[in-house]
């Protein structure tokens, strides 16, 4: 058995942290190859590494004092080192890092020391081979990860290493300049070093015991979602619920490899499992239910619209003119309504509007601004019935008026469109009715 294990920011932000990882990966054999973030917060309003290699380059790039700045990055660093007994030195990795960071060697750069130099600790602190990065992840020339050649390199070098720590975040270009993900990238890295040994298992190391059922923030305490398809996942993602960066499910996805997202404070918690299919029954109907506020509705309206060839088209073109991309479409015989971002659409309004009347003739055109949009995701709704009579009479109950529905063909979504001002009471009710009652 063989586990690729990654650990977030939080999880690594200070020796006592460090402390439960070490037990952790000790814990179990299997824990061979380690992925960790920079130092992320200790507590809610402290700075995390990478923020704080971001403002340091920035002040030494434009000839400003940075000294002060890169004292407090140190600090982090000797604060985990000294508290853990270690006898190791960063002196010599810092002054190179000051000298590329006057030299101007770059963002990505200075961002992926956070990962870098955290490896580095790691690695001696559990007596782990540690392998930078940058001689095993690349992107190509126009800055795409190289999906071939690391998984050569990778997998022909973690051949015959039994342990080691990856940095995550970072990889190389192949001028051998330092290219980052995009930030919280090391989910990234750690599903890549997955594919690369053929894991078979990529646990993925935070602090939460998994994914949720919904927002903390809207619910109180709600329930942890133990089992989620890759699918239903990107549902809810799309939809603002975030624990896992967006790109780290494609390189496992293809491979079969299950993501485990685990809670690095309550290891005993069996955390969320990422599957690409299961015959495991949901404990409810639904998965998970996710949501997002700011969306805007032009409704349209022509006599004898679905009689008339070409008027979807001529509408969305106008759309796709000022590059607004559409999120729903749902439509009646002499109406149709087009929901988009509202930022997005607000500033290319007046132009669209114009647009569409020029070239479709509509009777009227109506906006709608405010609203948000909820997805109830669940492979157990497919083939059930009375769902939807379900998340209707519910939301009917809590006198919510619902503006818009579309259930995707795959019925693994039902999404309503609802004001912002109900949006919370709209989860509130959707949770309650199939979770907290179970119905
Ligand atoms: N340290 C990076 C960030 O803060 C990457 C990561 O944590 O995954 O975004």
């Amino acid at each position: 058995m063989i586990k690729v294990v990654k650990f977030g920011g939080s999880s690594l932000a200070s020796s006592e942290q460090f402390k439960k990882v070490a037990n952790i990966i000790k814990a179990e054999d299997s824990r061979r190859y380690i992925v960790p973030s920079a130092p992320g917060k200790r507590f809610s309003d402290d700075i995390k590494v990478t923020d704080m290699l971001y403002e340091c380059y920035s002040l030494a790039a434009k000839g400003k004092d940075y000294k002060a700045s890169l004292e407090n990055i140190k600090k982090r660093y000797y604060e985990i080192i000294n508290e853990l007994g270690m006898d190791l030195s960063l002196e010599n990795e810092f002054k190179i890092m000051e000298a590329c960071f006057v030299g101007r060697a770059g963002r990505d750069y200075a961002a992926s020391r956070g990962e870098y130099l955290n490896g580095i600790v790691l690695a001696n602190y559990l007596g782990y081979e540690f392998i930078d990065a940058a001689e095993v992840i690349f992107f190509d020339d126009n800055g795409n990860f190289d999906d071939e050649r690391t998984n050569e390199v990778l997998s022909e070098r973690l051949s015959d290493i039994e342990k080691a720590v990856i940095p995550g975040f970072y990889g190389a270009m192949p001028n051998d300049t330092i290219k980052t993900f995009s930030r919280g990238g090391s989910d990234v890295t750690g599903s890549i070093v997955a594919k690369a040994v053929k894991a078979d298992v990529y646990e993925n190391w935070t602090d939460v015991s998994g994914f949720l059922i919904a927002d903390p923030r809207i619910i109180d305490n709600p329930k942890v979602i133990t089992t989620i398809t890759y699918k239903e996942l990107r549902e809810l993602a799309y939809m603002g619920a975030t624990v896992l960066h967006e790109d780290a499910i494609f390189p496992v996805r293809k491979e079969g490899i299950p993501i485990n997202i685990r809670n690095t404070n309550a290891p005993e918690d069996m955390g969320t499992m990422i599957v690409e299919s299961t015959s495991m029954k949901p404990e409810f109907t639904i998965t998970g239910i996710a949501g997002k506020k700011g969306f805007t509705a032009v409704n349209i309206e022509k006599d004898m619209m679905n009689s008339e060839l070409g008027f979807c088209r001529k509408v969305l073109e106008e759309f796709e003119k000022y590059g607004i991309s559409i999120e729903h479409m749902p439509s009646g015989i002499d109406t149709m309504s087009v929901l988009v971002h509202q930022e997005e659409f607000g500033q290319k309004e007046q132009e669209i509007l114009a647009g569409i009347h020029r070239n479709a003739h509509p009777d009227t055109i109506d906006i709608e601004s405010d609203i948000a949009l909820i997805a109830i995701v669940g492979r157990g709704m497919r083939a059930q019935r009375g769902t939807a009579g379900r998340i209707f009479s519910a939301l009917a109950h809590a006198h919510v008026n619902v503006k818009m529905i579309d259930q995707g063909s795959s019925e693994l979504n039902i999404i309503v469109g609802v004001t912002e001002e109900d949006f919370a009471k709209a989860i509130k009710a959707i949770y309650d009715i199939f979770v907290t009652v179970k119905l």
